[in-house]
């Protein structure tokens, strides 16, 4: 496994759309264990392929909550209520921003072995997916931020 540069924002591969994935070659493979390391290396919950520089719909999310999910041409079917919150984004480091997003998920998504299933998440998790699926559509999160993105630094002082 091996580190990937995460791109930052202003960077226009974060802007475009990814492409599905047909197969998990041995390269694919790579690039998905390469993005868990990535993601814990960082501390981040999440992270989307176009933000190692790979226009893939490949997502990984790790919210702390037991488990690990990989998400190969996730595509969101339902979404339920809202909740509103603090996001960052490793793409955007230092800072954060009020989102609000849907509370609960149902997402169809394809295994390491291209099998389909579908996840259900809510909380920081149904955040997460959607988070992460925006991504894959070229999205970023500042882009739905209500009022100003502030300096992580400066929510912990007031904290
Ligand atoms: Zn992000």
């Amino acid at each position: 496994m091996a580190l990937r540069q995460v791109r930052i924002i202003g960077d226009e591969i974060l802007y475009k759309k990814c492409k599905p994935v047909k197969e998990v070659t041995p390269r694919i493979q790579q690039l998905i264990d390469d993005m868990f390391e990535t993601m814990y290396e960082n501390c981040g919950v999440g992270l989307a392929a176009p933000q190692v520089g790979v226009l893939r719909q490949i997502v990984v999310i790790d919210v702390e909550d037991g488990d690990q999910y990989l998400l190969i041409n996730p595509e969101i079917l339902e979404e339920e209520g809202s909740q509103t919150g603090q996001e960052g984004c490793l793409s955007v480091p230092g800072k954060a921003g009020v989102v609000t997003r849907p509370d609960r998920v149902r997402v169809r998504a394809y295994d390491e072995h291209m099998e389909p299933f579908i996840l259900e998440g809510e909380g920081m998790l149904a955040r997460a997916i959607c988070h992460e699926c925006d991504h894959l559509k070229g999205e970023l999160y500042v882009s739905h931020v209500e009022g100003e993105l502030q300096d992580v630094e400066d929510l912990e002082e007031e904290e």
